[in-house]
């Protein structure tokens, strides 16, 4: 499997998981921390690939991330599960935070050829 296909896979089993267990709970353009809490509203602000329409890239880290507010919120198994897909995608190296699949792919070439 090459690194491209790796990432697709990951990334579809990542957008999967949120699908299947909606831990956001996104109602009305607020998610549940910034209903629930004093943080800001979603995880994405200030970021350079959000646009008007939401996230423009398919980045594989934030799929699989989630706030202590929104994690919580899932049952035990839940959590294992996504600590266990968290692992995998850490083990690929493609895990940069707020990185589409191009800087990901970008960045593991550059360790492989340092390796
Ligand atoms: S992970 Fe947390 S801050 Fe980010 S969108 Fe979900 S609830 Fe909001
Ligand atoms: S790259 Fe991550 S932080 Fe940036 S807009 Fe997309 S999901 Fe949000």
């Amino acid at each position: 499997m090459t690194n491209s296909q790796k990432y697709d896979m990951l990334f579809k089993k990542a957008e999967l998981f949120m699908k299947e267990n909606n831990p956001c709970k996104i109602e009305n353009g607020t998610c549940l921390r910034g209903r629930t809490t004093t943080f800001a509203n979603f995880c994405c602000s200030g970021c350079s690939h959000l646009k008007e329409e939401g996230c423009s890239v398919k980045a594989l880290r934030c799929k699989s991330w989630l706030c202590p507010t929104a994690e919580v919120t899932l049952p035990l198994e839940k959590r294992k599960e996504l600590y266990k897909l968290g692992s995998e995608i850490e083990k690929s190296r493609m895990s940069l935070a707020r990185s589409s699949k191009e800087e990901n792919l970008k960045y593991i070439n550059l360790c492989l050829r340092r390796n």
